[in-house]
């Protein structure tokens, strides 16, 4: 029988060719013990906070995981048997052994997916199961996992250092209390869990109940939000919130990268409108674009790194977001352009050196004609790594052959894993690992890097750029 043994050789992902392989084991023995830096993910900070058991290993893996839930739906597989309720208070599958067994059952569906990749990783290097995942195994998996899970060393903070994480930032919007963050710190446990200022709640007029946010974003503040220059202010104070309770980046998602840079009356009279709710789609897309302007100014004065991420058209399947809420895995990458929607924001900001725009895209033909130019020139411009879509094997490789002749290693900041569950952090730190293993090694045996520069590259890429990019004191 197959083993799990067999199915994570220790060469996988390195390259085929025997020569290139060797060189590209020796890299990856550099860089697979580095800390991990998980500067941006959705991990919750009350995880770290109450330090309790994780629990049912089907709601943790499959329930959360957006990247499950899309292909078993595409497949006929109904949301409601992997635990995902409908809104309308209609019936789903509560038992995790129910939700595990349909999981396993379809499992072959991932093969050659980036989510088979990691899951593999984290049951066989996480959990030491040595069972592959398929229908016949899914009891005796899904009683490995959950006996684990109910062991002491599979508590939050103790798998925190286990995975060597030197730190972890969370993504927290904008009227969050923090008050989890709080917990971490006053508990006297050393493991470094930052927020991370995500604001798309006040800022895209698009979403529900914007309105009552600005409200609570003034009553947060004390900041009178019902004029442009309150709401500036409230946001100015819960960056300092923020930045007090250990943030270093702010992070915006929106549909585009349109910027803007509006005379500040104009700026004052479409707020007016956002706010009051007599707007157009123009109008929103103008206003998201103006505060990431704003943003960018605020951050030269605090020093927050702004990431953008841009690109995804949410919730492109108003049956599913209707029947089952948003991040189901019904979002899908659009075509986007960086070049012009980005100039407002470097016409203003793009030659500052104190100030650090991370760019994102789910749109991979910008990354050699709109991105890597961009980053290899503006010195505020830094390209973020593969993201979503392309934080798979095949497109992180992609993503160095298309970008590093001209953006260099330099203007990329290192990894993200992007992890819905701690739990597969590690398998994701550990593939990027192994791919810029093999990018450099192929370009050690053409003799465009020695094998010194390569090692050192490596190291770069693992945890230097990251920590740097971020602004990890
Ligand atoms: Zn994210």
């Amino acid at each position: 029988m197959q083993t799990f043994a067999h199915m994570l050789h220790p060469d996988r992902l390195l390259p085929a060719d025997p020569e290139t392989r060797r060189v590209a084991r020796g890299i990856y023995e550099r860089t697979r013990s580095l800390p991990i830096i998980s500067p941006h993910g959705h991990c919750s900070p009350a995880l770290f906070a109450d330090d309790g058991p994780i629990g049912d290993p089907a709601a943790e893996i499959v329930t959360r995981d957006h990247y499950l839930l899309r292909m078993l739906y595409s497949q006929g597989v109904p949301m409601e048997a992997l635990g995902v309720p409908p809104r309308d208070g209609g019936a789903a599958e509560t038992d995790g052994r129910a939700i595990w067994r349909t999981f396993a059952q379809h499992y072959h569906r991932f093969r050659a997916t980036p989510s088979k990749y990691w899951l593999d990783h984290t049951l066989a290097e996480v959990f030491g199961i040595d069972e592959p995942l398929r229908a016949e195994t899914a009891d005796v998996v899904y009683d490995q996992m959950t006996a684990r899970l109910a062991e002491p060393t599979f508590r939050p903070r103790a798998l925190f250092d286990r995975f060597g994480i030197e730190l972890l930032a969370t993504t927290d919007g904008s009227v969050d209390s923090l008050d989890a963050h709080a917990r971490i710190r006053a508990s006297g446990w050393p493991g470094r869990v930052v927020p991370t200022f995500r604001p798309d709640d006040v800022v895209n007029p698009d979403r529900p109940g914007f309105r009552e946010k600005l409200d609570r974003l003034g009553a947060l503040t004390g900041e009178d939000t019902s004029s442009w220059h309150g709401y500036l202010a409230a946001l100015r104070a819960r960056r300092a919130a923020f930045i007090e309770a250990g943030a270093t980046a702010s992070d915006h998602g929106h549909p585009s990268a349109v910027t803007a840079d509006l005379p500040d009356t104009d700026a004052a009279k479409l707020y007016a409108r956002v706010r009051g709710g007599d707007f157009d789609p123009a109008d929103a897309e103008l206003f998201r674009g103006q505060m990431l302007v704003e943003m960018a100014a605020m951050s030269m004065d605090d020093g927050l790194v702004l990431q953008l991420h841009a690109g995804s058209w949410r919730e492109h399947n108003p049956t599913v977001h209707a029947r089952f809420g948003p991040d189901k895995g019904a979002d899908i990458p659009t075509t986007i352009d960086f070049v012009g929607g980005l100039k407002p924001l470097l016409d203003r900001f793009g030659n500052e050196t104190r100030l650090t725009v991370i760019v994102y895209t789910l749109d991979e033909s910008t990354f050699s004609r709109e991105l890597a130019p961009l980053a290899g020139h503006y010195p505020a411009l830094r390209l973020g790594p593969p993201w979503w879509f392309l934080d798979s094997p095949e497109a992180i490789r992609r993503f160095r052959q298309l970008v590093t002749e001209t953006a260099g290693f330099a203007n990329t900041v290192g990894f993200n894993d992007d992890a819905r569950s701690l739990l597969s952090i590690p398998a994701r730190h550990d593939m990027v690992r192994r791919l810029d293993a093999g990018f450099l090694a192929g370009l050690v045996a053409e003799h465009r890097l020695d094998a010194h520069e390569a090692a050192e590259v490596a190291e770069d890429l693992a945890h230097h750029l990251a920590r740097r990019a971020f602004r990890v004191a």
